[in-house]
């Protein structure tokens, strides 16, 4: 019996409608190969919606979002709303997104693709087969805490405050994230923070301990100071499986991760809460200097419909396949512009959306 899911659409600015159409092209596909039947809804976020209704993300597109069992996100943003009044920008409608729906979970994988391990600022054997996934808490820490602010002091100077803040409840359900996908993958986790000089990486460290010890034993679990984590990341990335940290240190650890990986244009992202849909989204912003002229590598926006089936929708079979396929393009030698090496066919955004599609095959 056909089955079938509603998916959000939110393509947003810049190269996101272009990056979008060709995930739609392989989600269609993909609908066919398993018989599930997609209903799209395409909504307006960032900038774009900004222009249209004042607001960078309506009422109206939120309470459709929140009612799918996906989303999936272009990019947002551009010079010509820089000047914007800050609760209008169009980051603002990514901020309220993650906000309501309570996407306290950001998964970041870094994969080495073996066609473009040459690309890579480390030397060729250090990412081959590189497979790693950060776990970072995205809802909380020293980005939400309070008090913050810059204040003046009696004598005149400023004082700049950020607090941050782990409640056990936070650490708990990030830790639970972290573990299940590890059960998944290699069955090991490396926790980062800085239990030496914070009492909130102490209590982080003690409370994942104690998770693991009642209720993952079969999942390893070593603790990593979160600088010693970056250096790790640099010298022998590979020694990793999942890495389990906070909202600051991952999205450090996650950005030095993603260059191990050599290309902005390949890297997906999937944001979960308790319940109810993930937000699906390349790492990438909205590229502006490319937007509009088919340069745009599709690949990322692909790669992060995989992680919408594979985390959302149930469909982990279709999600290797779609990762199968986009390896098999680029092992065929297909290129957009960001990823074009010698000897390798240079492809528009659509050129290399076919490429994918061909090895996905037909029914
Ligand atoms: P960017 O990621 O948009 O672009 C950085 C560089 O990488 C550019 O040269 C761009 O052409 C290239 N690039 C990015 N994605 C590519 C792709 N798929 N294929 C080929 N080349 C690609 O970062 P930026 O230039 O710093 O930011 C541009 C805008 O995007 C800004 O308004 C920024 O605020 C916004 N932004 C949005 C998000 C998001 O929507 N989550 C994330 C980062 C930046």
């Amino acid at each position: 019996m056909t089955t079938s899911k509603n998916i959000m659409l939110l393509a947003g600015d810049g190269i996101g409608p272009e990056i979008m159409a060709e995930a739609v092209r392989v989600l269609n596909r993909v609908g066919v190969l398993y018989d599930v039947d997609f209903t799209l809804a395409e909504g307006l976020i960032g900038g774009c919606a900004y222009d249209a209704d004042g607001t960078p993300l309506s009422d109206e597109t939120l309470a459709i979002a929140a009612k799918s069992d996906a989303i999936l996100l272009g990019a947002v943003g551009g010079p010509q709303w820089a000047k914007t009044a800050y609760d209008k920008r169009p980051e603002a409608g990514l901020l309220r997104l993650r906000k309501d729906l309570d996407l306290f979970a950001n998964l970041r994988p870094a994969q080495c693709f073996e066609a473009l391990a040459d690309a890579s600022s480390l030397k060729r054997e250090f990412v081959t087969g590189l497979n790693i996934l950060i776990v970072r808490e995205l809802s909380s820490g020293v980005y939400f805490g309070e008090p913050r602010g810059i204040e003046t002091l009696d004598d005149g100077s400023r004082v700049g405050l950020n607090t941050q803040r782990y409640t056990t409840h936070e650490i708990d359900r990030i830790t639970r994230v972290a573990f299940d996908m590890a059960r998944k993958r290699d069955s090991r986790v490396a926790s980062a923070e800085k239990a030496n000089v914070m009492e909130s990486g102490l209590m982080w460290r003690e409370d994942v301990t104690a998770i693991q010890a009642a209720d993952y034993p079969d999942v390893a679990l070593e603790h990593v100071l979160a600088d010693n984590c970056a250096m790790q990341l640099v010298k022998n990335p590979k020694q990793y499986d999942v890495i389990l940290t906070d909202n600051l240190f991952g999205d450090l650890l996650s950005d030095v991760a993603a260059m191990l990986t050599g290309s902005l244009g390949m890297l997906p992202s999937a944001s979960l809460g308790a319940s109810g849909p993930g937000v699906y989204e390349p790492v990438h912003g909205s590229a502006p200097d490319i937007a509009g002229q088919g340069l745009a590598n599709p690949s990322a926006m692909i790669l992060s419909l995989a992680m919408a089936l594979r985390y959302s929708l149930g469909m982990g079979a279709a999600a290797d396949k779609v990762e199968a396929a986009v390896a098999a393009a680029l092992q065929a030698g297909f290129r957009t512009g960001d990823i074009m090496a010698d000897g390798c066919t240079k492809v528009s955004t659509k050129g290399m959306g076919d490429a994918i599609l061909d090895q996905l095959g037909h029914t």
